[in-house]
């Protein structure tokens, strides 16, 4: 498959805070790319980077063979971008929005089957300052996908979503085009897991990991057994054993929630309970997940709850 996006040692800093620290990828046409991270990794300064809306520090950025900066005309005909906040136009109702919108692009797609996409048709002709939050957050996903661009670019895009919304979002992604390329950032590890062929993990603007979401899992995951003891343990005694490759402690009301990942959940929990007795309380085992891996490549908590 061919590059459509290529970012190389791409760099951008706001006063002391890097941003986005010395950043390579190559993504490939029709792939749908989950970037993830917590709040603050630098997930938004790079897709704005890549958007052409934010001007680097230093690197290189090629979109469609484009420069983001300077081939604007032709940028803006084949990449969208849905911004995580922006306002519309409060007095047009859902459906002259999503037909303005369309009249920007050579190749708009249906209207009426746009607004469908993501349950809007009830409120075709409610204005668009009378949408609830959620409603909002779908009107905008829509306008990304009204033009039929070749990169879709949607930074948070169910954010505001309930677990329906979410749902009827990711069928509207995944119904794009077999040749759409699609960018989503994310903090919820479950959204890039569903959703994405391919989820790059960033923390603190760097890339940490890259890979299809079971390929990473199988590389840097595993099993965690969890469970809450009185006294705060000692980190380097739990990491000694038998098959771990992470540990997360966490104070609990005076003494700790441990979390341990590891290949070996029977051997491990045995020896949490040879260990710590009866002190050990709600010992379990929890699955091989996304975030798992992020916990072991960074040895912290992707904060954000998953949604
Ligand atoms: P979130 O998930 O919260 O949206 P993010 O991963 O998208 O976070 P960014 O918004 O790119 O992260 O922010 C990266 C870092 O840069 C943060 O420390 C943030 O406070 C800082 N930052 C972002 N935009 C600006 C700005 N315009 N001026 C100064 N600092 C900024």
């Amino acid at each position: 498959m061919d590059a459509v996006i290529e970012v190389s040692a791409l760099r951008k800093a706001y006063g002391s805070v890097r941003a986005v620290d010395g950043v390579d990828l190559t993504l490939r046409r029709g792939e749908i790319v989950g970037v993830v991270g917590p709040n603050g990794a630098g997930k938004t300064t790079m897709l704005e980077c890549v958007a052409g809306i934010r001007r680097p520090d230093s690197g290189v950025i090629r979109v469609l063979g484009l420069d983001p900066l300077h081939d604007r005309k032709q940028f803006t005909r084949r990449v969208s971008l849905q911004p995580q906040a922006g306002a519309l136009f409060g007095n047009l109702t859902v459906r002259e929005s999503v037909r303005l919108w369309c009249s920007f692009y050579p190749q708009p797609r249906d209207v009426d089957d746009l607004i469908a996409a993501v349950g809007l048709t009830e409120k075709a002709d409610a204005r668009v300052k009378r949408l609830s939050g959620g409603q909002y957050q779908r009107l905008r996903l829509v306008l990304a996908l009204a033009g039929s661009c070749e990169i879709l670019l949607l930074d948070e895009p169910t954010g505001a979503l309930d677990p329906n919304a979410r749902e009827d979002a990711w069928s509207a992604i995944r119904a794009r085009g077999d040749e759409q390329t699609v960018v989503v950032t994310t903090h919820s590890m479950e959204e890039a897991e569903q959703l994405c062929d391919r989820v790059v993990i960033i923390d603190r603007g760097r890339v940490v990991a890259d890979g299809t979401p079971s390929a990473l899992m199988d590389q840097h995951g595993g099993q965690t057994v969890s469970f809450r003891l009185p006294q705060p343990p000692d980190e380097a005694v739990l990491r000694r054993f038998p098959g771990v490759k992470a540990v997360l402690l966490r104070n609990h009301g005076g003494g700790a929630l441990a979390r341990l990942v590891t290949d070996d959940p029977a051997r491990t929990s045995e020896k949490v309970r040879a260990r710590y007795g009866a002190t050990a309380k709600d010992v379990h085992v929890a699955p091989n997940s996304l975030h798992t891996v992020f916990v072991t490549l960074t040895g912290t908590e992707l904060k954000e709850v998953e949604r």
